[in-house]
């Protein structure tokens, strides 16, 4: 007799399975049992793993040299070297973004520092685009040039000048996909086509988009990293980090980890793939309310402009619609000035007169958060300052959670009424 789940998992191997079913069961699909028969992944609590005896020790001191046997390879040794809960969610995270292998990180920064720790050597160069996280780009402005590793900033959608960046040394362009706060999107394929030519690595914080919306490395992207604190755990109560690609790059990233020795814990491990089981329906929940939202701000008079790539006003809809699946669940846009008021003052009013987002940074969680950029994050500079890099004072980044569209958009339109 057949059994149902050997025949699942035949059915289901032959194509690859949709993102809902991918973030819930990862890339094995059929019978699996876990310890103890538990149907979800046990938080395997602890900071070192036993050996039988010393038999058991050398075999696996063996496997880990030599590479003889995958599966006793896979076997805990030391916490800071893997933990079972954890590389349940790598696999999971790697099946998500079609990549072969993840690795943890306790937060999104580190997983970024980790990344471009390990695989600069002193003397070389990297690119990295404006609009990006503004702590990527200390990180690149201050600690690697402290290493003697000089970068570049280009302007995002300029791939002239990306081009005419690279030099020598140069030995990789890191960017995200869409940005932060205006949402600007790269062209992945021809961001990989300036770089293969020139044999430089990208990488794409893609923490926005989500392997929901948007998969780069299926464009030829070397390595994807997520903060795992916004959309991947989706419930503002945990952070994590992700890089995703291929096996080579992962295993030598892999053996930086065990060095430099930011890990993730168990349980914030456990919690991140308990999220990612609803990643799909949050996410699909949030570009929809994002688009509604983003259309309904776009005709209100007392809005001057709105950033979202799912309107056609936005510079890059064409390559966002090319190359994503859905727009994510961030809105920016300038409020219009009121005559004898700073727009700052009158940007605040209308943050204060919403009722259902909470000020707070991040985004990606089930609550709506909102925010004004230059009080935020850019607090210490002054409007000129916040100006010259393109944070204008009327700016305001509304990060849709899962409440009903018809309800968020209310909540503006009451808002909008007391400004
Ligand atoms: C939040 C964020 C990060 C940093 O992640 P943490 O988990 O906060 O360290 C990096 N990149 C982007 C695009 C982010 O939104």
């Amino acid at each position: 007799m057949v059994d149902v789940a050997d025949q699942l998992e035949t059915v289901l191997s032959q194509r690859e399975s949709g993102a809902s079913t991918t973030a819930v069961h990862g890339r094995v699909q059929g019978r699996r049992l876990k310890a103890g028969n538990s149907l979800v992944t046990p938080i395997t609590q602890t900071a070192t793993y036993t050996f039988a005896d010393t038999a058991d020790l050398c075999a696996f001191m063996e496997a880990k040299m030599w590479g003889a046997d995958a599966t006793m390879a896979e076997r805990g040794e030391y916490g800071r070297y893997g933990n079972p809960t954890v590389r349940a969610v790598e696999k999971r995270l790697a099946a998500l973004d079609n990549g072969d292998d993840a690795l943890l990180y306790p937060t999104g920064m580190a997983a970024v520092t980790n990344v471009l720790l390990s695989i600069l050597p002193s003397g070389s160069h990297v690119i990295f685009t404006d609009d990006c996280y503004r702590k990527t780009r200390q990180f690149c402005n201050t600690f690697l040039r402290r290493l003697g590793i000089e970068s570049t900033q280009v302007p995002m959608g300029d791939y002239e000048a990306l081009a005419s960046a690279i030099r020598e040394n140069t030995r990789v362009i890191i960017s995200e996909s869409p940005t932060n706060p205006y949402l600007r999107v790269v062209d992945l394929k021809r961001l990989v086509q300036v770089a293969r030519r020139h044999r430089v690595k990208t990488i794409i914080d893609a923490t926005f988009a989500t392997p929901v919306n948007q998969r780069p490395l299926d464009l030829g992207i070397d390595l994807v990293i997520h903060s795992g604190t916004k959309y991947l755990s989706g419930h503002n109560d945990i952070m994590a980090g992700v890089v995703v690609g291929e096996a080579g790059l992962l295993h030598a990233l892999r053996q930086s980890q065990g060095m430099l020795g930011g890990v993730i814990d168990p349980h914030a491990a456990y919690l991140l793939e308990r999220g990612l089981k609803s990643l799909a329906l949050r996410v699909r929940q949030q570009n929809r309310s994002a688009q509604a939202v983003a259309e309904y701000l776009e005709g209100h008079p007392k809005i001057e402009r709105v950033w979202y790539p799912g309107l056609a006003s936005h510079p890059d809809h064409k390559a966002a619609r090319e190359q994503m699946a859905g727009f994510g669940g961030v809105v920016s846009f300038t409020v219009a000035p009121v005559r004898g008021e700073e727009p700052l003052d009158t940007t605040s009013r209308l943050i204060d007169a919403m009722t259902i987002p909470y000020i707070a940074p991040s985004l990606g969680g089930v609550e709506s958060l909102i925010e004004q950029p230059a009080l935020m994050s850019y607090y210490e500079l002054s409007t000129e300052e916040r100006q010259s890099i393109g944070i204008r004072d009327n700016l305001v980044r509304f990060a849709i959670g899962i409440e009903d569209t018809e309800d968020l958009i209310g909540d503006l339109d009451q808002a909008l009424a007391r400004i």
